[in-house]
């Protein structure tokens, strides 16, 4: 049994001073009720909170962490780069060797144009689109994210799928107002919806595997006919790959189904756990940032010195000895063992999976969009995360988000994590 009076403590004292005791909602464990602990170290596939807890750790500060907490390389990287100053706003060589490896790693990523978080790369990818296109029109599909943009923190409206009304106070109706919203994996609505407002999109945004209402992969034609529709009404695809760049395969969604789009976001694994987030795509689109062209774009801390040297050693570590055999494996173990822990238990259940991104949803029918998903039974979802968190195991503290393994996650680790599983569903 875990204690936790020192998180309590400070939890009480963050909310004085932070909205909600946290810097991000996630944090805060409100989708299944509690408080969370505070962490203190990481190291490899394990977290420790400020009470001297160990967890195993399946959240990977939500999806950087790919070769576990505090890789040896990336921190000599960290410390090297900070010896030599940690800002300069002016450019630097290593700005050169991170657009290298990306472009050579996504392929449709000609040029790139570094950013500090995954919300800045779709914020600016869609002002982009907007600006390449001269239409003002975007695409995005419900359960999807793409950080908190104003234009894309939409809700389904009342009139099917054609208006967008805003999900948070704050943003207008002004904003959302050219922001179109459909069903994830609905083909037809994309096709319906290309040929009703073809000439006015400037964009269609997509998560190419869907990672942040839990894991949902997308269905063989949907990509497909994003592609298609899109090329055929001149709008351009943006895949956001914050969360699946250098996650599901080394290029992302896009290498492993073959599917370029015209623009890319990337953020999370890039940064190699520091704030870093990365546009890019074809050439003669990207030419049209500022200064090379007319759409505006800029940041202080852009580029910067330690986020560079994380994400470099990151990347050269993907690409020297690429794990994703390895988490494929691994990653498909643990799959195997949930499911048979769910079902020995004899709770309705889905395990959905692509790669090394994974979440057992507690629902009789097929996850395949937000209407599914947001179908699960959130409360056993809840008994089951604070059951395992009891047990060391730290698991995203919602149904609608996706576990990840990471190459740190030895395979003892995942079998015991199954029996936690195990324990924790049937009781
Ligand atoms: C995390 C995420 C973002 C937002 O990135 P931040 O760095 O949190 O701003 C955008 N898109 C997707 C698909 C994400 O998973």
């Amino acid at each position: 049994m875990i204690s936790h009076p020192k998180s309590q403590a400070l939890f009480q004292r963050a909310q004085q001073l932070i909205p909600g005791g946290v810097n991000s909602p996630a944090r805060a464990f409100g989708a299944v009720g509690g408080e969370p602990p505070f962490i203190e170290r990481a190291k490899g596939p394990f977290l420790w909170d400020v009470d001297g807890n160990r967890y195993i750790d399946y959240v990977g500060s939500w999806g950087p962490m790919i070769l576990g907490h505090a890789h040896p390389v990336v921190l000599e990287a960290i410390h090297a780069a900070a010896e030599q100053g940690t800002s300069f706003g002016a450019p630097t060589e290593r700005e050169n060797l991170l657009a290298e490896a990306i472009i050579e790693a996504v392929p449709s990523v000609e040029k790139v144009r570094l950013v500090n978080s995954g919300t800045e790369a779709t914020m600016s990818a869609i002002r982009l689109a907007r600006g390449f296109t001269g239409r003002e029109k975007i695409v995005k599909f419900s359960g999807n994210y793409h950080g908190h943009v104003d234009a894309l923190l939409v809700a389904a409206g009342s009139s099917a799928a054609t208006l967008s009304v805003p999900n948070s106070p704050g943003v207008t109706a002004g904003t959302t107002h050219d922001t179109l919203l459909f069903p994830y994996n609905d083909t037809q609505a994309v096709v319906d919806s290309m040929d009703r407002y073809g000439n006015e999109i400037a964009a269609v945004i997509v998560e190419p595997v869907a990672g942040n209402m839990g894991c949902v992969a997308p269905e063989p034609e949907f990509l497909l006919a994003l592609r298609q529709q899109t090329w055929r009404q001149g709008a351009l695809l943006i895949f956001d790959e914050v969360m699946t760049g250098f996650r599901v395969a080394r290029g992302g969604a896009q290498e492993r189904y073959q599917l370029k789009p015209d623009l890319t976001t990337l953020g999370k694994i890039v940064g190699g756990g520091l704030p870093l987030g990365a546009y890019g795509g074809r050439h003669d689109i990207m030419d049209c940032v500022l200064p090379a062209g007319p759409v505006f774009q800029a940041g202080t801390l852009s580029g910067n010195p330690l986020a560079t040297a994380a994400g470099l050693a990151t990347l050269r570590e993907l690409e020297r000895d690429p794990p994703y055999d390895r988490l494929d494996r691994k990653a498909a173990r643990l799959a195997e063992g949930l499911a048979l822990a769910a079902r020995a238990a004899g709770l309705p259940h889905q395990v959905a999976r692509v790669g090394s991104m994974l979440t057992l949803f507690f629902s009789g029918q097929p996850v395949r969009d937000w209407e599914t998903a947001s179908a699960c039974d959130t409360r056993q979802f809840a008994r089951y995360f604070w059951s395992m968190l009891r047990q060391g195991i730290y698991l995203p503290c919602s149904q609608f988000e996706a576990m990840f393994v990471s190459d740190a996650h030895d395979v003892d680790l995942i079998d015991s994590t199954v029996a936690a599983a195990i324990q924790a569903l049937t009781r």
